[in-house]
């Protein structure tokens, strides 16, 4: 018997506003080998106890659970996931319950060499962040990355195979803007397909400076102006579509470029995600610090009911939506290193 059939579903999670919950985003580490601007301090963030973080096997027994209620797309996170070890492993376990879609967000700074070992453990898509494609601007915003390793990451991920990779570039003024058609070419001519995402305020906003923020209207302009009118897509035929919006090219319908406009045109309603930390707090809403904790449960000893039951609980809960403002209020106290966007 496949393990598709084995895993049937039993009740699908939904929240009180009847949106089904059907996609898990799991951070497996609260560390990283970059510092990017908008999304951690310079000095880095306080550390999570190892003792507190969950193992690989508590992550995979809460990923099978989720499967059980409705969830049929994963996506690894951090940090950077690439960091942890073991991750091959996990893929490997997750490959198992034969997901729909079993994804990785990384910065990239590995892929070239571990594209392929992704590739055979079954992971079925990557993001790779790339805010610039200048190597200077790229270190700046990065603060310790390495554009040309990056790029020769994702050409290594579409060598191996995967398909569809997004390109996650945050949109900021003053930084970037004038980059974004240079950036969505370049995705392009990788077989990629690019994203922008509106910078949100995180941290309490600690991090973030209005003047830099560029709401999704703009860039859109900004590739409109390159690239000529833009016309919505419903994204058919991509893999793991998510929060994006879609467009394409009226000059090239097979040029399609997502742009995430949690901020000024939120998409709270059609939201069907639940976040895991590294610790196992469930996070029903990115923009909220209110969690659910799951790793007393898996660390008492209750059973898969009794923690689905809390799982339960907790979705019911889910906010109708979120507060983000684009002068950098409304956003959890927390930074987006620590929930993994
Ligand atoms: N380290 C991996 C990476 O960089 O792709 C995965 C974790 S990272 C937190 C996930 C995504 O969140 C990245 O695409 C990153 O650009 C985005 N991100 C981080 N902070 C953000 C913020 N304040 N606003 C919008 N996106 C943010
Ligand atoms: Fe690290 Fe990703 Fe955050 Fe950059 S965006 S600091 S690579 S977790």
């Amino acid at each position: 018997m496949g393990a598709a059939a084995r895993l049937k579903v039993i009740a699908p999670l939904a929240d009180a506003f009847a949106r089904r919950v059907s996609y898990l985003r799991v951070s497996i580490t609260d560390r990283c080998n970059y510092r990017c601007t908008y999304c951690m301090p310079e000095e880095g963030v306080a550390l999570v106890p190892r003792p507190e973080v969950l193992t690989l096997e508590e992550v995979a027994r809460i990923v099978g659970l989720l499967a059980r209620v409705g969830v049929r797309r994963v996506r690894l996170t951090g940090g950077e996931p690439t960091v942890r070890h073991g991750l091959i492993d996990l893929i490997e376990r997750l490959h198992a319950l034969d997901l729909d879609d079993l994804a990785l967000s990384t910065n990239g700074h590995t892929l070239a060499e571990i594209a392929p070992l992704l590739r055979r453990a079954g992971l079925t898509r990557l993001n790779v962040s790339v805010d610039s494609l200048d190597p200077e601007k790229f270190k700046q915003i990065t603060r310790r990355g390495d554009f040309a390793r990056v790029q020769a990451g994702v050409e290594a991920a579409r060598d191996a195979g995967f398909r569809a990779t997004k390109i996650n570039a945050v949109a900021l003024a003053g930084w970037n803007d004038d980059e974004l058609p240079a950036i969505a070419a370049w995705a392009w001519e990788r077989d990629a397909i690019p994203r922008f995402i509106e910078w949100m305020p995180m941290g309490g906003g600690s991090l973030f400076a209005p003047g830099g923020f560029l709401p999704a209207a703009q860039i859109r302009a900004r590739l409109a102006a390159v690239f000529g009118p833009l016309l919505p897509d419903d994204g058919a035929g991509l893999p793991g579509v998510g929060p994006a919006r879609y467009l394409r090219l009226a000059s090239d319908e097979t040029r399609r470029v997502g742009v995430i406009s949690a901020v000024t045109e939120p998409f709270c309603d059609t939201c069907n995600r639940v976040r895991l930390s590294s610790t196992g707090q469930l996070h029903t809403c990115l923009a909220r610090d209110e969690t659910i904790d799951l790793r007393a449960p898996l660390r008492g000893g209750l059973s898969d009911e009794e923690i689905l039951a809390c799982v339960r609980e907790g979705v019911a809960g889910k906010a109708e939506g979120h507060a983000f403002q684009p002068t950098g209020c409304g956003g959890p106290k927390k930074h987006m290193v620590s929930i993994g966007g």
